[in-house]
């Protein structure tokens, strides 16, 4: 069942039946490899490791740049749309690598849950509590999934309470595992008591074997399963502290479900797939800029949260990536761009992950559309149809990392001029300025250093027009005001620049550095940036 099978479906009715959202972990945790296990499960991919497009074109998962298979990690992030018991899940990518952050904290403003993956041997570890504190803030619910249970690791019980103290939020199992991890067999559902036993099929390739029985008919003795009885007790120990699933705590960001699986063998992860379709919320009508909900049934709007150039060397273009608000989007029909006000034809719209695309001519809301050689649109921008709407701004998050930008060829001003431009809108890199240094000497500042290798990269390959690159020793900025900003520039060490979205910020040598200033100097405004 795809968006193009209910064609006179209205925008609410086809939302309620959709669940978008993102897995957040910390590299190595398996979530390339649980994106593969919920495809395959799925059936939206017919092995693990290679999806299928429509033009049976076969394409890996990941790696669009010579420099992500150097570095053997995912820096593009898009959507994938698989299909189970006739809800459409919208599983949106996060880039992994510690560094390249930005672009995965905006992908959580575009979606509506998020499955956060934790490594059963590591408990929580530090990537995944900085996404963890994006979608606090941001009020996402959270799924929780300990993985690799196949695998030696740390106990059931000890990592419900790492979770617990590290995030605050009130772990839920919804499932229990029996046998501790290294000794999967299977897993209780604590409400129920039902117990459903699993089997790794050889090889891994396809999905796994489940074997499902009532509470009455699963015990120990019957199933000459020692390790039930443990299974058992502890549920029932979790249920005596309370530690049962509530969907309202849940939605509100209050607590979260914990399910068990082995991604790489498929185990578990069918019931994750009926959690998602159970638990998650589905599209909302989201607040505009003055907080105002936009009916979900009202006509088309879309935010753009990503831009992507040169995803490969056949399709050498630029793709935007907005996810559906409300109404009906069709292929070829004309919107308008809030932040311009001039129009906008969508006729070349594509679903895209990785290499694969396949061209999209409905959408609905909570469903990511990618539009081909999007030159108008930036990130954040509104698009609308009939009904003006104009959604908030992005959060822009804290850069730590600042360096001055010059073409390594003057003669080459122009196109590195465009290059930091474009590169800019598509938001990988913060650009800032000051009259001091010259409008035309941009510093760059990124989240993480290697967004710096990235615009290498791209000036070098794309605008023929390499960057030379002088790091600042900044590390902290802070935002301020006009008034302020007088002083500050005064002050040793501490430059302030204007960001292209005309906010001014001061930029400090470190923590100490700004601690001393506002300790003497307390009128000053210097709000904290969005941390990432
Ligand atoms: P990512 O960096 O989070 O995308 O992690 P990957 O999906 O690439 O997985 C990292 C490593 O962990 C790979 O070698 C996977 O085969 C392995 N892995 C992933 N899930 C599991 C699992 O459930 N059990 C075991 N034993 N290994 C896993």
């Amino acid at each position: 069942m795809t968006a193009e099978d209910h064609p006179a479906e209205g925008a609410a009715a086809a939302a309620a039946r959709r669940r978008t959202f993102a897995i957040i972990s910390h590299p190595d945790a398996g979530k390339s490899t649980l994106t593969e296990s919920l495809a395959l499960n799925a059936r939206a991919i017919e092995e693990a490791g290679h999806i299928h497009g429509k033009a049976g074109r076969s394409a890996t998962v990941s790696d669009w740049m010579g420099m992500e298979k150097d570095r053997g990690i995912s820096i593009s992030s898009a959507s994938m749309q698989l299909e189970h018991r006739g809800t459409v899940l919208n599983l949106l990518d996060t880039p992994g690598h510690a560094d390249f952050s930005e672009d995965t904290y905006r992908v959580l403003a575009a979606v509506d849950a998020a499955v956060m993956l934790i490594d059963a041997a590591k408990g929580l570890e530090p990537q995944t509590m900085k996404l963890f504190n994006v979608c606090r803030h941001r009020g996402i619910p959270i799924i929780t999934v300990i993985n690799k249970w196949d695998r030696p690791g740390l106990e059931a019980l000890e990592l419900i309470d790492e979770i617990r103290e590290e995030t605050g939020l009130d772990p839920t199992p919804v499932t229990w595992p029996v046998g501790i991890a290294g000794d999967f067999h299977g897993y209780l559902e604590r409400r129920t008591g039902d117990l459903t036993l699993i089997r790794a099929t050889p090889g891994g390739r396809r999905s796994a074997e489940e074997e499902h029985f009532s509470a009455g008919e699963a015990t120990p003795e019957a199933l000459g399963l020692p390790e039930l009885a443990d299974a058992r007790e502890e549920s029932e120990l979790l249920g005596a502290s309370g530690a049962d699933h509530d969907q309202e705590t849940f939605l509100a960001g209050i607590s979260t479900p914990v399910f068990f699986a082995a991604a790489v063998r498929h185990l578990g992860v069918p019931r994750l797939l009926d959690a998602l379709v159970e638990l998650a919320p589905s599209p909302e009508p989201g607040p505009d800029a003055e907080g105002e909900p936009r009916s979900l049934d009202a006509p088309f709007s879309a935010f753009t949260f990503k831009i992507q150039s040169g995803m490969d060397a056949a399709h050498r273009d630029r793709l935007a990536f907005v996810r559906v608000c409300s109404g009906v989007f069709r292929r070829g029909m004309t919107v308008t761009s809030a932040r311009t006000g001039r129009p906008f034809s969508m006729k070349y719209t594509h679903l895209a992950f990785g290499r694969t695309r396949e061209v999209v001519d409905v959408a609905y809301p909570g469903d990511v559309v990618g539009i081909v050689n999007a030159s108008a649109l930036r990130i954040g921008d509104t698009l609308y149809e009939a009904q003006p709407v104009e959604y908030p701004p992005l959060p822009r998050f804290a850069p730590e990392y600042f360096a001055v930008a010059r073409p390594a060829d003057m003669g080459r001003m122009k196109q590195f001029r465009r290059g930091v431009e474009q590169l800019e809108a598509e938001g990988v890199i913060q650009v800032l300025r000051s009259e001091v240094r010259g409008t035309h000497v941009p510093v760059l500042a990124a989240v993480g250093p290697m967004q710096f290798e990235v615009v290498d990269h791209r000036l070098r390959e794309e605008f023929r027009s390499s960057a030379k690159l002088e790091p600042l020793e900044h590390s902290l900025a802070r935002a301020t005001d006009e008034s302020s900003a007088q002083e500050l520039a005064g002050l040793a060490g501490v430059e302030v620049l204007e960001r292209s979205d005309g906010q001014l910020l001061a930029l400090f040598r470190d923590r100490w550095h700004l601690l001393g200033i506002e300790r003497t100097r307390t009128h000053l405004r210097l709000d904290p940036l969005v941390a990432a």
